[in-house]
């Protein structure tokens, strides 16, 4: 059965708070979705998602909180993170750091060192960094801003691939913004067709998608279940009203039978929340004090 996530381009944001990963959500989306706000703390306190419709298949963004710079504890790192993984199975297509033209910090640096420590090197092959703030750049090519570069960040694109670009999310001009958004959508696009046409998963998407699965074949078979036994029920305890009014209860109850099945992969990520984190504090409990040394 081709479900709706086979044709998604699912798109993951991570960087600080303030980088604004939250405006460049709602760029992508077309819409204000995620709360951006100027705000001396993190205003996205936990991880989102949405998606719109795109040239016919679906952008998914999932938006993070800053994982590092307010030092955050080890066990809501790890609710984050696992969140994240749920909401962008089976993999990303593109981890997209997000930040301020010409400001990369020890935060960005640890940002892309727990993403690799968390789910291995290969992730950077799947990274996408994308600077807000064009508008600073006055006129100015991106290439031009690269060059100029630091040392650190010019390694860091690098590692990358060089995979860039920039958003000027508080335009007005929605032409341009849908410009830009094409930008990216485009560089993720060549990236993933470099990736022989993979999205991200290692070891841990693998292991949760399948349980994901597992479970998801576990609901449809109990409401397959419940669906069969209530039917049976209005066939038995209607047996005397007309059969139009008996076809009519069946009808609602299938359509009850729709919802569910709709929301099974939703309903199955809730029930995995537990067994997700624990697999997440597995892995980071035994890295995390490298981060703080
Ligand atoms: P987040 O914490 O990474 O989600 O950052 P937000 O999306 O909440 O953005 C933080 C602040 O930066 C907000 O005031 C945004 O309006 C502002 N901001 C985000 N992108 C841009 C941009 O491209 N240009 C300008 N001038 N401001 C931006
Ligand atoms: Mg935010």
């Amino acid at each position: 059965m081709a479900d709706a996530q086979d044709n998604a381009l699912r798109i993951v944001l991570v960087g600080k708070t303030g980088s604004g990963k939250s405006a460049t959500g709602n760029t992508i989306l077309g819409r204000n979705v995620f709360n951006s706000l100027v705000a001396p703390q993190a205003v996205t306190k936990t991880c989102q998602k949405a998606s719109r419709k795109w040239e016919g298949r679906d952008l998914l963004v999932v938006d993070t909180p800053g994982l590092f710079d307010t030092k955050e504890s080890l066990s809501t790192t790890c609710r984050e993170i696992s969140r994240c993984v749920l909401e962008s199975c089976p993999g990303p297509h593109a981890i997209v750091l997000v930040m301020q033209l010409g400001r990369y910090t020890e935060e960005e640096q640890k940002t892309v060192a727990l993403v690799k420590a968390v789910f291995g090197e290969a992730a950077v092959k799947h990274m996408v960094i994308l600077f807000t703030r064009k508008e600073e750049l006055e006129g100015h090519s991106l290439s031009d801003f690269v060059r100029g570069a630091d040392v650190n960040l010019r390694s860091i694109l690098k590692e990358c691939g060089d995979r860039c670009c920039t958003f000027g999310n508080r335009s007005t001009d929605q032409a341009e913004k849908e410009a830009q958004v094409r930008e990216l959508v485009e560089l993720i696009e060549k990236m993933v067709q470099n990736n022989q046409g993979a999205h991200f998963s290692d070891a841990i998407y693998k292991d949760i998608e399948e349980k994901l699965r597992a479970r998801e074949a576990v609901l449809k078979k109990i409401y397959a279940d419940q669906l069969e036994k209530e039917i049976k029920v209005v066939e038995k305890e209607y047996a005397h009203l007309p059969q139009e009014e008996k076809d009519e209860k069946i009808k609602l109850l299938m359509k009850k039978h729709d919802e569910q099945v709709k929301n099974v992969r939703e309903e199955a990520k809730e029930n995995l929340f537990q067994v997700v984190l624990q697999v997440i504090k597995n892995v980071l409990s035994k890295i995390w004090q490298i981060f703080w040394k």
